[in-house]
């Protein structure tokens, strides 16, 4: 009897999801749950365009390869930018979640090739989507599915959703920023920008530049906004001493940056995202606004972690808005969520076989 479970449970097609980010890269496994969460960043040799190494490696490589290699980020703004890549580093991912599975695993995965549910920003157009279906074809899926990403969050974020009321959404991430209001499983009013953590890391740079005369990286601007960021002026000032080159001389010098001198550095980045929210509410059904007056704002996304960002947000908005659990694995958790009762999800998110 033993041995007729092994066997089903060998012929068990894997299915996985992946949040394929523009900053992180996350790859859930039926059974296993969170298998990888690393860098969306690929390493790859100039002359045969071979990938060299995806992920926390490949990070590494960042502003430091030599002329025979580049290290790139294949997603801009929640999408693909470069479709090679992204496809390369998708069969790394496939393959690494099969193998994740131990022996059975890459066996299975020989013989049946497994399910794949990607998440799409829900603003992507449709030839943005096809494209991201195709990259996971080609990358090894039987099967690929894509799904909003709000509502991957949302699910994630344990928002009822099939409920018959409205509930709001916010992932900021990497690249950008999406506002949803959400009703009976399906986005009902959506907006994306194009800002979240990256344009606040460049704000932090652009302020070091003008008023230190400092260049700093992309890593040392995060740092900062990691460490001493806030979305509203703490009322007991950080310090951080930051190192970067002398705009005028160009040499190593050292600086100190305040937490209130980050909070107005960032400011002007933040009202684009307020811009977005406000812009979801104004089109929101009364019905449903007055359901999230009732419920408030639910918050997902690495950018959601920025310190006084719900505080900021409510006072902005006027809706009480609240950081998910965790809120880096929203969107894979929502993901793989539907991906194990896809028969029940069908009707509302793309398939094709
Ligand atoms: P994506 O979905 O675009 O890949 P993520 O949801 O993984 O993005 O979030 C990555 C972003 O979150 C980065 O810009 C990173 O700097 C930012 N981030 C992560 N932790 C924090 C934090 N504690 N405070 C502020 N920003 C953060
Ligand atoms: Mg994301």
């Amino acid at each position: 009897m033993q041995n007729v479970f092994k066997m089903r449970n060998f012929l068990v097609k894997q299915k996985i999801a992946i949040d394929l980010g523009t900053a992180n890269t996350l790859v859930w496994v039926l059974g296993q749950g969170i298998v990888a969460n690393e860098p969306t960043v690929v390493a790859t040799s100039v002359d045969d365009n071979k990938v060299v190494a995806v992920g926390i490696e490949a990070k590494k490589m960042l502003g430091r390869t030599p002329e025979s290699l580049i290290a790139n980020r294949p997603m801009r703004d929640g999408v693909i930018a470069d479709y090679q890549v992204t496809e390369a580093m998708l069969r790394y991912f496939i393959s690494a979640a099969c193998n994740a599975g131990g022996v059975t695993g890459k066996v299975m995965s020989h013989i049946l090739r497994p399910d794949v549910m990607v998440c799409v920003p829900a603003g992507c157009t449709q030839v943005e989507r096809r494209a991201a279906l195709d990259a996971t074809l080609s990358a090894g899926a039987a099967h690929a599915y894509l799904i909003d990403e709000p509502l991957a969050a949302a699910i994630g974020a344990e928002v009822p959703v099939s409920a018959p009321s409205g509930h709001m959404i916010i992932d900021s991430g990497g690249g950008s920023t999406e506002a949803a209001v959400i009703s009976l499983g399906g986005v009902v009013v959506h907006k994306s920008v194009r800002v979240a953590g990256t344009k606040l890391d460049e704000a932090i740079i652009a302020f070091m530049k003008k008023k230190h005369n400092l260049i700093i990286g992309d890593t040392t601007a995060e740092d900062i906004k990691i460490k001493i960021g806030s979305a509203i002026k703490l009322p007991k000032e950080e310090k951080l001493e930051i190192s970067g080159r002398d705009l005028v001389f160009g040499l190593p010098r050292t600086v100190t940056v305040t937490s209130t001198q980050v909070t107005e550095a960032i400011r002007s980045t933040l009202q684009l995202m307020v811009g977005a929210v406000k812009a979801v509410l104004e089109d929101t059904p009364p019905e449903l606004a007055a359901d999230i007056i009732d419920k408030g704002i639910i918050m997902s996304g690495g950018t959601s972690l920025l310190r006084n960002l719900d505080r900021f947000l409510t006072e902005e908005t006027g809706v009480p808005a609240h950081v998910a659990d965790e809120p880096l694995l929203c969107v894979v958790r929502g993901t793989g969520l539907v991906l194990e009762n896809i028969e029940l999800w069908k009707r509302s998110v793309t398939t094709k076989g």
